[in-house]
């Protein structure tokens, strides 16, 4: 099934994405993960893949497994920084190949000390338009509410994110975000921008704060205030730091029904019982 057709059917919707094993030594703990948030039956769910294509077969074969015993319609990552166009056509392939419909079309994170000379990509929007030109899948992209990092301002950002679109984006993903006017305003602005696809809003519990700090200081995300105060009370104690975090995402995402962004997307971490957590409060809504 095409992720836009589940988008577009115009009730709430709550995706949730995991990611595979780095190695073959996890692969069954991970997949037994992913299987058991599959079960919890989100709309659909996002596997992501490996920067330096490492994850690529984990990938796919994650998502063909929730998807074809589970019943979870499956959107594959897949990043172009480091691969070459071959590599690119035989992922195709394989994903095709496996049933998937679904591609979340990325550049990816450039490796420190990568030379950008002689690539084949450099920009999600080359493979994003390659994606097109084969067919079959239904191609999604990455946004940034804050702006992505390395865009000098948040107005090229959106120019950009604007030629992503026209490259072929049917629906875009967020960053995840931890204030929501942040992605008001962004609406807002991408709206204005004439960028009119369906937006999926990324959501993350937190549960461990260590790691939320040093993912806000590489990415340049805020950390507002009210969320600042519950990780200074909770943060040193696992238990009350997820259930504080859980608390704040459900918050976050019935604000988001409530003002009319009805897709949501949950950055799972592969956490089951966070997952399971945050479905249940929203039983009566998403049902
Ligand atoms: P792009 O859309 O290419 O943008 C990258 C930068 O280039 C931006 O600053 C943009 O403004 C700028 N830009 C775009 N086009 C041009 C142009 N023509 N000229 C000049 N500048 C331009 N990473 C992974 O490795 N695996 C994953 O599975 C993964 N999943 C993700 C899922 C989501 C929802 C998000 C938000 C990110 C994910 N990432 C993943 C991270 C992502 O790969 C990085 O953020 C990466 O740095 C940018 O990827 P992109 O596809 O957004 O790039």
């Amino acid at each position: 099934m095409k992720i836009i057709d589940i988008i577009n059917s115009g009730r709430p919707i709550l995706s949730m994405e995991v990611f595979p094993p780095k190695t073959s030594d996890t692969f069954e703990t991970v997949k037994e993960a992913t299987e058991k948030i599959a079960l919890l039956k989100p709309d659909f769910m996002s596997v992501t893949y490996g920067a330096g294509g490492g994850t690529s077969e984990f990938t796919a074969s994650i998502a063909e497994n929730i998807q074809n015993n589970y019943g979870v319609p499956a959107l594959a990552h897949l990043s172009c920084i480091s691969s070459r166009r071959e590599d690119i056509q035989h992922q195709f392939d394989l994903l095709k190949g496996r049933g998937i419909e679904n591609i979340l079309a990325l550049r990816g994170d450039i490796p420190e000390g990568m030379s950008r000379e002689h690539l084949d990509y450099h920009y999600a929007s080359e493979l994003t338009r390659e994606i097109k030109d084969y067919g079959h899948f239904c191609i999604g992209g990455a946004c940034y509410p804050e702006s992505h990092p390395e865009s000098p301002t948040s107005f090229d950002d959106i120019r950009y994110l604007r030629e992503k679109v026209d490259a072929g984006c049917e629906f875009l993903t967020t960053q995840m975000f931890f204030d929501n006017n942040i992605l008001y305003n962004f609406l807002y602005r991408i709206r204005e921008a004439g960028i009119t696809v369906p937006v999926v809003a990324g959501i993350m519990p937190v549960t461990n704060p260590k790691s939320i700090k040093r993912i806000c200081a590489i990415s340049g995300m805020a950390l507002p205030q009210r969320f600042i105060r519950i990780v200074d009370r909770f943060g040193s104690s696992p238990e009350q730091m997820t259930q504080a975090g859980i608390a704040y995402a459900t918050e976050q995402i019935i604000d988001l029904y409530a003002n009319g962004v009805n897709a949501v997307h949950l950055y799972t971490m592969n956490k089951p019982e966070v997952a399971g957590k945050i479905k249940e409060n929203l039983s009566s809504i998403i049902e």
